[in-house]
């Protein structure tokens, strides 16, 4: 007999949740058998009650709740790393996560309810790789870099290569998103984050952005600047982070990053908001962010 969810059938399926990441990718390497991932479902769910996401009866679901090498938060030589079966919830709670990237922790405290929290987790949130994925921005900030693994194969990227559409990555047929390294220097910079919606909770991002700066001897030395559901994929605004080099950051200096940041985001108009709202809130938070970042600058000097 078939499942249904919501209107739709769900198709016969065969499940498994390995507890090890060896079995797990044997398990999605099967040789002519449809595969599929899942972690918390937050973002499965949905997507195949309306049909968006559809499999023919007998793919093969692999539950990755269990894998014990993806659950991990760790300090693991110069990064803070993040297994990607880690909750929302967990990005939330940890001190580890509150120490070296507290933008990511804050940002995961502002995504959907207690109950998505719970089930949701990082790996879902860039693997789904909307444009509004909150988790993004701050990571991109970081300088965040993703390992992905298949039976045979290793290799990490950075988010600006991982994510190459809406919807899309780099994500192979067989692999999978295990880790998240977050450069433990990332915490000598300043970083400030924030996310605009139609509400204050539960909501999907208007826009989100991150900065992260370090500043020596007054002067920006380095800038990261990232924002999401402005354009196809989360993205950095490098043209802005260039001009902040070397600069100090005041009202004025703040002001035109605003405006190159304004020019350089490609949004579009949906249910949410026009195109020329994001454009202007995308000037409007760059430059309330970056003099946050300068006043705390102060306030440590
Ligand atoms: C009510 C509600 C509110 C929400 N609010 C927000 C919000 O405020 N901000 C936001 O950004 N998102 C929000 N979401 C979306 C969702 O909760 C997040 O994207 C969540 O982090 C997804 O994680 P998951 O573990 O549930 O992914 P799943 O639904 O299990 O999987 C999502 C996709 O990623 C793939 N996948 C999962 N893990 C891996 C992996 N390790 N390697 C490779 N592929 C993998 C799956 O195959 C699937 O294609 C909301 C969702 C709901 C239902």
């Amino acid at each position: 007999m078939q499942q249904f969810i919501g209107a739709h059938a769900f198709p016969e399926c065969k499940y498994s949740r390995p507890a090890y990441l060896e079995q797990a990718l044997d398990l999605l390497n099967t040789d002519g058998e449809d595969s599929k991932v899942v972690a918390g479902c937050t973002d499965f769910i949905p997507a195949v009650r309306k049909g968006i996401w559809q499999f023919e009866p007998g793919i093969k679901l692999v539950d990755i709740n269990s894998v014990q090498e993806l659950q991990k938060i760790e300090i693991r030589e110069n990064d803070l790393v993040l297994g990607a079966a880690v909750k929302l919830s967990d990005l939330v709670n940890s001190h580890k996560v509150q120490e070296y990237a507290a933008i990511l922790s804050q940002a995961a405290e502002e995504m959907g309810s207690l109950q998505v929290r719970n089930s949701g987790t990082i790996g879902g949130n860039l693997s789904t790789a909307s444009p509004a994925a909150d988790t993004a921005p701050p990571l991109l900030a970081l300088s965040a870099k993703i390992r992905i693994q298949g039976r045979h194969t290793d290799k990490f990227l950075s988010l600006e290569e991982f994510f190459t559409a809406p919807g899309c990555t780099l994500l192979q047929p067989g692999e999978l998103l295990t880790e998240i390294h977050i450069p433990l220097r990332a915490n000598l910079g300043r970083m400030e984050r924030c996310k605009l919606g139609l509400r204050n909770a539960f909501t999907i991002s208007i826009i989100s952005q991150a900065v992260w700066i370090e500043i020596e001897d007054t002067q920006v030395k380095r800038a990261r600047i990232a924002l999401g559901a402005v354009a196809p994929t989360c993205m950095r605004a490098e043209q802005a982070e260039n001009f902040l080099t070397g600069k100090e950051i005041s009202p004025s200096s703040a002001g035109k990053c605003a405006e190159i940041v304004s020019r350089e985001v490609k949004p579009i108009t949906d249910l949410r908001a026009s195109e020329s709202y994001r454009r202007k809130m995308a000037a409007v938070l760059t430059r309330r962010l970056l003099l946050r970042c300068a006043q705390s600058s102060h306030a440590n000097n």
